[in-house]
């Protein structure tokens, strides 16, 4: 107990799935990582699956995966969010107070709905004030055979040392790219520009769902590599136009500056004839190479430098429209 496990999520995955399989499930789990890293989806996965009353096991390469029926009452109340036997504590305020504990503890106390088991999830367990740690600790010292919690950490250290040694750590780093592209489809289906989804997010599952329903910033990358390669293909720039996609993103100006840096960074992989599966922009693989085929290395290093000087001006508060308009002659004056 208490140790901590540096995985990838499959390893993760592997470890909680085996820990039911081989019947050794500890009575908490702290998963910890980032916002946004995938510990919530995580956890309620694993909880569905505790809870499925007839869960199915199969073989896949030598290893036997278990997964939930989808069929029995507990996993159809899951799916509609209304199985009393899994239970969320999540607060929007700065902490977790003792009374949300409290309330926790009297419910673990009645007997699960369906099945054995009863999952508690308690988000950001970092926000627990140390009454309520110290509340916790009752459960964790003599944890009801039925009840397993999970909580999700992003600041482990705030957990007192006796919550702590008594929870199963796991430690959620990012994901790789084909993780990543397999929770989306899972989750969601095939999406357009799926590859720059997945580059952009690094690793981060929560950001890359969250890109995928923002249809601005998706509209925002359209634009700006649009713009960049029309002004490319012609003899003289619009650096009027730039300026002003540009101010239109001023309040996103690093997701547009990102995205600019993006588009270079793949104009390099073509253009030193690097793995051109790395493309974020795989969709405009084609049309790239036509049109920066005569542009030199050294060029393209300048415009990302440029760019990144740019950025670091405004996070020092440079002045927008000057920073914006000199980022734009810049990498207009590149393409001459
Ligand atoms: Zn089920």
């Amino acid at each position: 107990l208490g140790f901590g496990n540096i995985t990838g999520q499959n390893k993760i995955k592997d470890i909680l799935y085996s820990s039911i399989i081989e019947e050794r499930l500890s009575h908490a789990y702290a998963f910890c990582g980032p916002a946004g890293i995938g510990k919530r989806t995580m956890a309620q996965d694993f909880g569905k699956l505790l809870l499925c009353t007839n869960t199915l096991i199969s073989a896949e390469n030598g290893k036997n995966i278990l997964s939930e029926c989808n069929k029995c009452d507990s996993c159809m109340t899951f799916e509609s969010g209304t199985n009393p036997d899994f239970n969320y504590i999540e607060t929007s305020d700065d902490s977790i107070k003792i009374d949300t504990i409290r309330n926790m503890q009297k419910d673990i106390l009645l007997a699960p709905m369906y099945g054995n088991k009863k999952v508690y999830i308690i988000c950001d367990a970092h926000k627990m004030t140390h009454q309520a740690q110290n509340c916790l600790l009752k459960t964790l010292e003599e944890p009801p055979q039925n009840v397993v919690i999970l909580l999700t950490v992003s600041i482990f250290e705030n957990l007192l040392e006796t919550i702590r040694s008594r929870i199963f750590k796991l430690d959620f780093i990012k994901n790789s790219d084909e993780e990543v592209r397999e929770v989306v489809l899972k989750k969601i289906g095939m999406v357009e520009n799926l590859n720059f989804i997945i580059s952009y997010c690094d690793g981060n599952i929560g950001s890359a769902l969250k890109i995928i329903q923002n249809e601005d910033l998706m509209e925002m990358r359209t634009k700006i590599t649009n713009y960049i390669l029309d002004n490319c293909t012609k003899s003289s720039q619009n650096n009027l136009e730039g300026i002003s996609i540009l101010e239109e993103y001023k309040e996103n100006i690093d997701e547009a500056l990102d995205i600019i840096e993006m588009f270079f960074r793949d104009v390099l992989v073509i253009k030193t004839g690097s793995n051109q599966n790395i493309l974020i922009n795989s969709d405009k693989k084609d049309i790239i190479k036509r049109n920066f085929v005569e542009f030199s290395t050294d060029k393209i290093i300048s415009c990302i430098d440029l760019i990144d000087k740019v950025r670091g001006g405004l996070h020092q508060n440079a002045n927008f429209s000057l920073a914006i308009e000199y980022l734009v002659l810049g990498l207009n004056e590149e393409f001459l």
